[in-house]
């Protein structure tokens, strides 16, 4: 089989032992910049043998709680304190990040859609390859750290999805547990195709993600969560030394181990307008009960239109801006494992 190309340069040695802080270089030829590149952070930690973990953020660019743990573990892991290979991209879809955009401005397109990738694609496109053929197979396990961004407001969470194979449930049900997050949620995609975990976990690798709080905002307790978090999986997964931080130990009640498997567990807005949510995250909400409402601006006279829950369930995402078009998720339900 021949060797699968790509058009990125890593400045970074995978094998070489020790911290590298470097970068990946992406033609990106514009016309302002005919033989210009992009430059996208990337720090590799080794240190003998032991599992290879790929920790990305900024997949989405307004997801900023992710991306800020990424750059202070960069930071601050040393390679002698890991067992194994460490890879560390705080910014995945660099110009959307840049933009503070979900989607990037170079093309308009959503990196966690764009899986596997295209060689010759356009950036995201190129990126996603790039991940797919050549970080992935060097990983064992795979973190995606997301959140709510600008559009949605999660509880904080660890997630995964119902992979079929048991070893490789198991496995990712570990990592989730040992995050610690105050929401461990085992989720059904109704999200679309092109997903970077659904990509991971097809090639066999130990996938967690997160939603860690949202709303485009940088919460000091979602930050903190993550941080945590991402250090425990990394010390279950036996590449950092130390003891795993549990909730208990922080007089914190025990992660909630939740799921939404069906589609009537994510409520969509029925109608433009502006939309208000009736309760706070982590409400408990029964079947039939009215969940928030949408306005119309243009209407006075028209009265709101209900969003009734369809499920029972707590309240683990709820809309971020008050103003939303049909079809804009407005809340997920979510029941105990
Ligand atoms: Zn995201």
């Amino acid at each position: 089989m021949e060797p699968v190309k790509t058009q990125v340069y890593a400045e970074v040695d995978y094998d070489k032992e020790g911290k590298q802080q470097g970068y990946l270089r992406i033609p990106y030829s514009r016309d302002s910049s005919g033989w210009g590149n992009l430059f996208m952070p990337i720090t590799v930690l080794k240190n003998g043998k032991g599992p290879t973990a790929l920790i990305v953020a900024g997949n989405h660019g307004d997801e900023f709680e992710g991306q800020v743990c990424v750059m202070k573990l960069a930071r601050a892991l040393t390679a002698e304190e890991i067992a194994g290979r460490i890879i560390l991209m705080p910014a995945l879809n660099f110009p959307a990040a840049k933009a503070g955009k979900r989607l990037s401005p170079v093309d308009g397109k959503n990196m966690n859609r764009s899986f596997p990738g295209e060689r010759q694609g356009t950036l995201t496109s190129v990126i996603a390859h790039y991940v797919t053929h050549f970080l992935f197979p060097i990983s064992d396990i795979v973190l995606d750290l997301h959140s709510g961004g600008y559009s949605m407001e999660f509880i904080p969470s660890a997630l995964m999805h119902k992979v079929e194979d048991p070893v490789q449930y198991q496995k990712m049900l570990g990592g989730l547990l040992a995050f610690n997050a105050p929401i461990g949620f085992i989720m059904r995609e109704i999200a679309g195709e092109g997903l970077l975990n659904e990509e991971a976990e097809r090639m066999g690798k130990v996938v967690i993600g997160t939603e860690l709080a949202g709303g485009g905002q940088l919460s000091p307790t979602a930050i903190k969560i993550a941080e945590v978090g991402v250090r425990n999986v990394l010390i279950h997964y036996g590449l950092l030394k130390g003891e795993i931080v549990t909730r208990e130990s922080q007089g914190l009640p025990k992660t909630r181990l939740v799921e939404s498997p069906n589609r009537e567990d994510y409520l969509m807005a029925p109608a433009d307008g502006i939309y208000e949510s009736f309760y706070e995250l982590g409400a408990e909400i029964k079947k039939g009960q009215p969940i928030g409402q949408v306005h119309f601006l243009d209407r006075i006279d028209w009265e709101p239109e209900e969003v009734r829950a369809e499920s029972d369930g707590l309240l683990v995402c709820t809309r971020g801006p008050g103003l939303v078009e049909r079809g804009d998720c407005v809340g997920v339900l979510a029941r105990d494992v």
